[in-house]
C-alpha cells in the first residue's frame, strides 16, 4: 500500500531548519531516527536542534547531536522538572554546556497551564538557568505557556535582553510578541500556525518583523494540520514554513534565506 504523503519537500536548492525537537525523547524515534533525519534533508530541512528538558534527558541531547552532522542541541531543565533542582544539577548542565554541539541553555520558562512544578520553583530556576546562560555567553530557549506577564516581569528585572535567545512555540498576543522583540528576543513559530482556528496566533506573528522569525516543529508533538495526530518530525516544519511564508507575504526563497540568517544570527548555526 502506497502511504500517501501530504507535505511536499521544499523545491531543490532551499534550506530550512528546525529550531525546536525533541529527537532524543523516550522511544518516540528510537527504531527510525536514521530515516528521519534523512526526510528531513530530503524535503530541505538541513539543521536541527534537539532540545533538553532535565539533566538526564539533556546528556541524550547532546549525545545525539554528536551523531549526526548538523544536529545541535540545548541543555536545561523544563518548568515541569525544576521542582527539586539543586547546585549539582547546575553544576552539571554547566559541564554538559561546555560540548561544541551545544548551542543553548533550554528549555526553560514558565508554564502556569499545567502547573507541574510549584510556580515558585519555576519561577526561581527559570533565574537561574538564565543566569547560567549569562555566565555561559549562551543565549536561551524560552518555553512559555499561560504565563507571559511573570515572564516578561522576571524578563525585565533580570536584564534577560543582554543573554538573548528564542521563545519558542509563540503562543502570546500582538502585544507579548512585541514585549519580546523589543528585549531581542526571536520567536519561534510552530504547527499551530497551520491550524484553521488559530485566527488569533496568526494576527500576532502577521505583526513579527520577518528578521526576527524561526519555524520549529516542537516533535514528536504538535504536528501541522496536514499530519495532525500523527507523530510529527522534524521534516514536517515545512508546512509550518510555508504557512508562515504565506502569512508574511514573502516567498519560499526569500523565506528560506532570511530565516536561516536569523538562525544563524541567535544560535550561529
Ligand atoms: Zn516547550
Ligand atoms: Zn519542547
Amino acid at each position: 500500500m502506497k502511504r500517501k504523503v501530504p507535505i511536499e519537500p521544499l523545491p531543490k536548492g532551499l534550506s530550512i531548519f528546525d529550531s525546536h525537537c525533541h529527537l532524543h525523547f523516550g522511544d518516540h524515534y528510537s527504531e527510525d531516527l536514521d530515516e528521519v533525519i534523512n526526510r528531513a534533508r530530503r524535503y530541505g530541512v538541513t539543521r536541527m536542534v534537539t532540545i533538553g528538558i532535565d539533566c538526564e534527558d539533556s546528556e541524550k541531547a547532546v549525545a545525539v547531536a554528536e551523531s549526526y552532522d548538523n544536529l545541535f542541541a540545548t541543555v536545561g531543565v523544563h518548568p515541569h522538572d525544576v521542582a527539586g533542582m539543586s547546585k549539582s544539577h547546575y553544576l552539571s548542565l554547566e559541564r554538559l554546556a561546555q560540548r561544541p554541539k551545544v548551542v543553548a541553555i533550554g528549555e526553560i520558562g514558565l508554564d502556569f497551564y499545567r502547573n507541574l512544578s510549584p510556580r515558585e520553583d519555576q519561577e526561581r530556576h527559570f533565574v537561574g538557568q538564565l543566569n547560567m546562560a549569562r555566565d555561559l555567553k549562551k543565549p536561551v530557549v524560552i518555553h512559555c505557556r499561560d504565563a507571559h506577564p511573570e515572564l516578561q516581569r522576571l524578563m525585565r528585572e533580570h536584564r534577560a535582553h543582554e543573554v538573548g535567545g528564542i521563545i519558542h512555540c509563540f503562543s502570546g498576543s500582538p502585544d507579548d510578541a512585541q514585549v519580546y522583540l523589543e528585549m531581542g528576543f526571536y520567536i519561534s513559530v510552530a504547527g499551530p500556525i497551520t491550524y484553521p482556528k488559530a485566527e488569533l496566533l496568526r494576527r500576532s506573528v502577521a505583526k513579527v518583523p520577518i528578521n526576527r522569525l524561526l519555524v520549529e516543529t516542537d516533535a514528536p508533538f504538535l504536528s501541522p494540520q496536514p499530519v495532525r495526530g500523527k507523530r510529527n518530525e522534524p521534516a514536517w516544519v515545512v508546512a509550518t514554513f510555508v504557512a508562515l511564508c504565506r502569512l508574511k507575504g514573502v516567498s519560499l526563497q526569500e523565506g528560506a534565506t532570511q530565516l536561516s540568517t536569523n538562525l544563524k544570527g541567535v544560535l550561529g548555526v
